[in-house]
Parts: structure tokens; sequence; C-alpha cells
């Protein structure tokens, strides 16, 4: 088969977990006698600064001309101070918008061998598998009017979706259920905003086209709670946007850490694919950025857009035999005397690689 995927690194650890990513994805590709075209674009802070714009028209019609696209992350604690429409992350959310993708799929993973680094307990988290459904083009993120102004001492966004956008994605989360456990926790707050009366009342529309999906309905400050004290209840979550964008992360604790949780866009023109992570200036540029978030990425690439399940599946399994064989990375250990061997971005890579290669072969 033939593939063309447009990587947009980023800024921070971005570019650093991506040439991890990346290998992978060639290697795969290789191995299966598949041909791979790669193009490499700028997109964030590094776009700011270069081309003066976190998305340039030429990073953007590189994507529309791709069969994918992969991307790092943005942001930099250089940019905080601009406003919110010039920062790295415009670029990101100008990009998704362009792109059309609506249905961002989180998989929210445990691996056995990382319960230690949870803060909750191994009988809580052990065995939990949820595939977070969040809404990404509508919501807080994208309603108009948006301001803020500092004269007048007010801000302000926009929470609005319409029927058609609830719709969409609530049929993508039922398919997926279907195929899953075939439950569905639809997350809103009902209780106060309307914007989440009209997403109950399609989602109940919806539902009846999946008798056999289980319903569930959760305002979103419980689930908070819910995740933590009882993952292994969900199977599919359906959020809103700054919903999603909140409890996914938070799922980050029942995983370990979030340098281990990728992401799929789908539904729109080109599927776009990142690791669920920022930036994260703060360990930028000293190797200790997980990259096996950003490889598992590659794995949901290779799985929804390239339709290679074995290769897929190759690369999840390399990930836990690495933690199996108890290597680690700085933020999946806590204390010192933990007994792991620890790996630098490039050695966690050259290892799951190595596996790969030895699963394919
Ligand atoms: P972050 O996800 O970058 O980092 C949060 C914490 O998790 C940090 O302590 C970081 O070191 C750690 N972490 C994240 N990914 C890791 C990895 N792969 N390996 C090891 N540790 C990892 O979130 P933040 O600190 O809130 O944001 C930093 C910047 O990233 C901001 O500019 C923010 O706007 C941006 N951001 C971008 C995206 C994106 O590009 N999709 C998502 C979230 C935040």
């Amino acid at each position: 088969m033939k593939l063309k995927v447009l990587v947009t690194a980023g800024d921070g650890i971005g570019p650093e977990v991506t040439n991890e990513a990346v290998a992978v994805l060639k290697d795969v590709m290789e191995l299966g006698g598949h041909t791979l075209e790669l193009d490499f674009k700028r997109i964030g802070g590094i776009a700011i600064t270069t081309d003066g714009t976190p998305l340039p028209q030429e990073t953007l019609d590189a994507a529309l001309a791709s069969d994918a696209v992969l991307l790092g992350a943005v942001g930099g604690n250089e940019f905080n101070k601009m406003s919110p429409d010039k920062r790295p992350e415009a670029g990101l959310l100008a990009i998704r918008a362009a792109l059309g993708g609506f249905a961002n799929l989180r998989p929210c993973l445990t691996f056995k061998e990382l319960s230690a680094n949870s803060p909750l307990r191994p009988e809580i988290i052990d065995g939990a598998d949820i595939m977070f459904v969040r809404e990404l083009l509508g919501g807080a993120y994208f309603g108009m009017p948006r301001e803020y102004n500092k004269e007048t001492g007010v801000g302000f966004n926009t929470m609005i979706y319409t029927r058609a956008e609830v719709e969409r994605v609530a049929h993508v989360a039922f398919k997926i259920a279907q195929a899953r456990r075939k439950k569905l926790c639809s997350v809103d707050k009902a209780n106060v905003l309307e914007v989440s009366q009209l997403w109950r009342a399609v989602v109940i529309e919806v539902a009846q086209q999946y008798p056999d999906v289980e319903l569930e309905h959760q305002y979103v400050d419980a689930m908070a709670m819910h995740l933590m004290n009882r993952p292994r209840d969900f199977d599919v979550v359906l959020t809103e946007n700054l919903f999603g964008d909140i409890l996914s992360d938070e799922s980050g604790v029942i995983t370990g850490s979030l340098g281990m949780l990728p992401s799929a866009t789908v539904g729109g023109k080109v599927n776009l694919y990142e690791p669920i992570h920022g930036s994260a200036p703060d360990i930028a540029g000293k190797g200790l950025a997980n990259p096996m978030g950003a490889m598992m990425t590659v794995a949901l690439l290779l799985r929804h857009t390239a339709k290679l399940e074995k290769e897929a599946a190759a690369i999840e399994t390399a990930v836990r035999k690495l933690l199996a064989d108890g290597y680690r990375t700085a933020d999946l250990v806590r204390g010192k005397d933990h007994g792991y061997t620890m790996l630098s971005t490039t050695e966690v890579g050259a290892k799951v690689r190595e596996t790969v290669k030895a699963l394919l072969s």
C-alpha cells in the first residue's frame, strides 16, 4: 500500500517524541513492503518564529494533500503573553478545523506494570479500558462570539452546539461502543447548561438506533470523581470538547502518565493523529520525554488510516513488552529506589522498534 503522511512535530518535546514515532512508522512500512511518503512542515511556536503565523498556508496545503497528519505538540512559555488567537495553540485549533475531524478518539489504556505509578490503588484501576470520544470542533473552543476586553474587564466564550454536530459525534461513539463492551456514558452538565440539555436530548434520540448499547448520562463534575473511583465501570465516554479535554487528561492518572496516551481524530477530510500531551516545556531538550504515547499514536494511524492492524498491534505489544521488561522513562517512576532501568526518549524508541521488527519479521 501507499501512505502519504504529513509530519508536524511542533514545539518543546513535540519533535523529540515525533522523531521516535516517525522512525517506527518508517520501519513498519518498510518491513511490510509498503510505500511511505513523508513530508515535514512547521506548526505552532516554531511556525510563529519562522513564518509569523502558527499555521502557515504551506502546512495546511500539505496536510490537505496527505492521507494522514501526525502532530507532536505545540506551545511554549515564551508565547504565553500572546492573545489566544495568536498563540501556538491557535495553529492546532486551525488545523483541526481545516481537516474537519470532529471525533477525537482517546483510548485510556491501563498497563498492569504501571499500576505502581498511579496514585490510585491497583484494585481500582487494573483492567480499566475506556475510549473517550471527544467532540473536537464545537463548544467553547470554537464558539463565537468570544472576547477578552481588558478595558471593560470582561471576558467570555460561547459554548454552542447544533443538533447536527451532536448527532454525528454520537453516531461515531455508539458505533465504537457496539464493537466494544456495548456501554456508552454521555457526559454533560444538563442540570445547569442549556447547551448540555440539547446534547442530552440528541444523544437519547441517537441511542434509539443502537438498542444493543446501554446508555447512561453523567454530569461532568460527578464524572470527574467517578473516573477516579471506579474507572472500570466505563467503556465508551462521549463528551463535548472542553469536558473531554479535561476528563481525558485526568484519565492520564489511571494510565500512569500523560506521556502514554495516544489520540486519533476522525470523520473529516484527513485524519489527524497526536499524542494527547502538550509540549512539556519543563522537560524539553533533556531526553526525558516519554515517546510511547506518540509511538502508540502511530499505531492508531496504522489501524484507522492504513488499515494495517497487525502492524498497529505490534507497536502496542512492543510498548507493553518494554514495560514488562522493567524499562521506564522518568514520568513512569516515583521516588529513587524503584529498581527499574531508566531510558531516555531515543533509547525507548530504539527498544520499541527492535521488538516491532522482531514481531513483524
Ligand atoms: P503538558 O501536557 O505539556 O505537560 C503536563 C505535565 O506532563 C508536565 O509536567 C510534563 O512534563 C508532563 N508530560 C507531558 N507529556 C509528557 C511526556 N511525553 N513524557 C513525560 N512527561 C510528560 O501540559 P502543560 O504543561 O499544561 O502545557 C505545556 C504547553 O503545551 C502549553 O503551551 C499548552 O498550551 C500546550 N499544550 C499543547 C497541547 C497540544 O499540542 N495538543 C496539549 C496540551 C497542552
